[in-house]
């Protein structure tokens, strides 16, 4: 049977202690969940959540890392840290570190192959803005985003990578992508990674749909053929919201 990868962002909320409170009923609620589950708090709630879900079903993720191993780099977090820490995947290239933040692909690019160096997995976040899809330029922009987010990953690391498809204008807003429009971009985002590492590495690769993901809308968008998961933002902050869509099934 088909494994999906169900991810929470948790952005910048909650305490140390929202978060362990969070992630404990999670891991209680998650239990024999059959789907691959992380959740991602902030960096200053990774060490307490990291000793909850310890021999849990519930993966630990990291927003973001720095593009440098150590050094002067006044405020950022390094892989080796978060690799410290029990940390096993890292959410690269956000919209909102993208837009908010000015990461080019370029940037995103240094952080996906030093996150695979040290063997975390990294979820590369692609994703048209409304402007650039009323402009026709979507295939342009997530086929760069992808090839570039991607370059000099060899096939052998591209295995531990996840690529979440998050259309900009569907990010919190409450507007989800139709089941068939995620795909349909899905779809485009396997073509250009078979044209980079051959077909059979592209349909191993998991796609992830995000953008206002709820319980209501999970099982329609991951009955889609090239959707293999999610990545969710609001609705991962509380169990009630966040379980349904892990159990979507
Ligand atoms: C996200 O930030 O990755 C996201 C998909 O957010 P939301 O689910 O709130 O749209």
């Amino acid at each position: 049977m088909r494994s999906y990868f169900i991810a929470g962002n948790w952005k910048m909320h909650k305490t140390v202690g929202e978060s362990v409170a969070l992630a404990t009923e999670l891991v209680a609620k998650l239990a024999g969940a059959g789907e691959k589950v992380m959740i991602a708090p902030a960096f200053t709630a990774l060490q307490a959540v990291a000793a909850v879900v310890k021999g849990s079903n519930v993966l630990l993720g990291a927003q973001n890392m720095g593009p440098e191993e150590q050094g002067a780099h006044t405020g950022e977090v390094s892989v080796l840290m978060l690799k410290d820490l029990g940390v096993s995947h890292v959410i690269l290239g956000h919209s909102e570190r993208r837009h908010g933040y000015g990461e080019d692909d370029a940037l995103v690019n240094r952080k996906v192959r030093l996150a695979l160096k040290h063997g975390l997995e990294p979820i590369l976040c692609v994703g048209e803005t409304l402007g650039e899809r009323e402009s026709g330029r979507l295939e342009a922009v997530v086929g760069a985003q992808t090839r570039e987010g991607l370059a000099g990953v060899t096939a052998a690391e591209l295995a531990k990578v996840t690529i979440a498809y998050e259309p900009v204008w569907a990010i919190g807003t409450g507007k989800t992508a139709t089941p068939d429009d995620a795909d349909a971009v899905h779809a485009f985002i396997r073509k250009v990674l078979a044209s980079l590492y051959g077909d059979a590495a592209a349909k191993g690769v998991c796609i992830q749909y995000g953008g206002s993901v709820k319980s209501e809308n999970a099982a329609e968008l991951m009955a889609r053929p090239n959707i293999d998961g999610a990545l969710v933002g609001g609705a991962s902050l509380k169990a009630e919201s966040f379980v349904p869509i892990v159990r979507f099934r």
